[in-house]
């Protein structure tokens, strides 16, 4: 799994993590899920 913020690899036992969309997306940091949170829109690309 790759980070949708910073782009780095994250596995998915990552207890950073949202769904969106019906996808679930991981994170390295609760700094980044934050990001993620309040714009999902902007990083979850695809459908
Ligand atoms: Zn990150």
């Amino acid at each position: 799994m790759k980070d949708p913020i910073c782009g780095m690899n994250v596995n998915d036992s990552s207890k950073f993590r949202s769904s969106y969309n019906g996808r679930e997306y991981f994170f390295c940091s609760i700094a980044c899920k934050q990001s993620f949170d309040k714009n999902p829109g902007a990083y979850a690309k695809g459908k």
